[in-house]
């Protein structure tokens, strides 16, 4: 009988076994131990790759600690974005108002770094004391010229989703300041990408050789000054759903355009993210470059799958992300390596999300939503996974099990987008299963008869 706590029994499923009415988008059961980050996280991480914008933390110095350089995000020029600037808040300011310690740290740094703008996250503490944050921003802005947005991102007041939400909204007061440099009619804005290990890059040359102008990337090497423009797009690709749905929303209803879902995971998500693209424009010609580019790129792949699906086939894997949409390309990106998911949960999932994952999963694999280390390990062990996909926070987990361990997270160095990306993930997880240290695990060891507690206590 698998334990779980009470409030969360309606948050964890298995497909064929439970009657399937799952929970989700509520905050996190007090105690849980969530895998979940924070709201303040939720937005440093959709606004972080903007490169030659000023990121400001106004809270107590852990805030900026907890989040700094937490994702990879390359970028081809500007790099103001890797450095964490906090107010770093204390005793006195709780007690008379940090007010006055923003308005000194924004003009030092606009002075010093000339960014393009600049953020200024609220985090819990600037939540409580209720600090002016919108008149201080509203200050300088008018005393410097640069637009100082706030973003309203009070870790305490909901759940991560709450941080993409104040994060578009911050995104939206960039819109519309280049009216200017001509924008093709068959342009796009990518969104919801982040460049962590050069994937931008990859998805950029994609559309680029199918006769497709990039207007804007929110946020991957992302620039103000692109930002500004991306109002005048012809359409918006959305990659990360959770995270940027809800800015495609406010784009199409002011500015009429269209959005359309994708992934760019897996070899079925990738080539369908440049045919939906294709489609939408209905221009022989695109469709034509899109056609070849397609099936260039999946015949040079296939047969290198092939050999990572000889040791791979028959394996087992849990998965555990942020955003259901790319839980969804994982499953299928497995499929080719000739695994199989016996595992897959997410801290973001609406409940189509989750629908659609119970359709595309086979019987007896657990669906789980805002999952802790302790579910995780226990779902592992009774589905005898071989590997776990998730961040930098599933990472122990995994080698606590003695199983192999794949990073699609913000922290990866690797490009795991694209074709070229689906061959990175074939060949990490192939290294990460197969290898020989798994046999000196003493989970391993124990044969799978793991003392659960005592594992904890090591
Ligand atoms: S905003 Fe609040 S929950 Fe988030 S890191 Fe700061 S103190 Fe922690």
């Amino acid at each position: 009988m698998r334990e779980i706590l009470q409030e969360r029994k309606l948050q964890v499923f298995e497909k064929g076994t439970d009657d399937y009415a799952i929970e989700c988008g509520k905050a996190s059961t007090a105690g849980s131990v969530s895998q979940r980050a924070c709201v303040f996280c939720g937005s440093r991480v959709v606004l972080y790759p903007i490169a030659d914008a000023l990121h400001l933390i106004h809270g107590p110095i852990g805030c900026a600690a907890y989040t700094w350089d937490i994702r990879g995000s390359l970028s081809s020029g500007a790099e103001l974005h890797r450095l964490s600037f906090s107010t770093d808040i204390h005793e006195n300011e709780v007690i008379y108002g940090g007010e006055t310690k923003l308005y000194s740290a924004l003009n030092e740094l606009i002075e010093r770094y000339k960014p393009a703008a600049a953020f200024v996250y609220c985090t819990c503490i600037i939540g409580l004391i209720g600090d002016d944050v919108d008149a201080v921003c509203s200050r300088v802005q008018r005393e410097t010229g640069i637009q100082v947005i706030p973003v309203h991102s009070e870790g305490f007041k909901g759940t991560k989703k709450d941080g993409y939400r104040a994060a578009c909204e911050a995104l939206f007061r960039l819109l519309g300041n280049d009216n200017e440099t001509p924008v093709s009619p068959y342009s796009i804005n990518i969104m919801g990408e982040f460049n962590l290990a050069g994937e931008t890059w990859i998805i950029k040359d994609y559309y680029r050789r199918m006769g497709v102008e990039i207007a804007t990337c929110f946020t991957g090497d992302g620039r103000v000054a692109e930002i500004g423009r991306a109002h005048r797009a012809k359409l918006n690709v959305v990659q990360c759903s959770g995270s940027m749905t809800y800015l495609a929303k406010m784009m199409q209803e002011k500015y009429g355009i269209p959005f359309i879902r994708v992934s760019y995971f897996g070899i079925e998500d990738m080539s369908r993210a440049l045919y939906d693209v294709a489609e939408y424009f209905r221009n022989d010609e695109i469709m034509k470059r899109t056609q070849e580019l397609v099936r260039n790129e999946v015949s040079t792949l296939l047969p290198h799958l092939a050999e990572y699906r000889n040791d791979l086939e028959g394996r087992k894997a849990a998965i555990y992300v942020g955003g259901s949409f790319k839980a969804f390309s994982l499953v299928k990106a497995l499929r080719h390596l000739g695994m199989e998911t016996v595992v897959v949960g997410s801290q973001t999932g609406s409940p189509e999300d989750y629908d659609y994952l119970k359709e595309i999963t086979k019987e007896g694999t657990i669906i789980c939503d805002d999952s802790n280390p302790l579910e995780l390990s226990r779902f592992i062990l009774e589905k005898g996974a071989d590997l776990l996909i998730g961040g930098v926070k599933e990472r122990p987990i995994a080698y606590k099990m003695g199983i192999g361990f794949c990073d699609h997270n913000h922290e990866r160095k690797i490009a795991l987008a694209g074709f070229e990306g689906m061959l990175n993930f074939a060949k990490e997880v192939h290294a990460t299963v197969m290898s020989p240290v798994w046999k000196f695990s003493p989970a391993r060891i124990k044969n799978n008869k793991i003392n659960l507690s005592a594992n904890y206590a090591d």
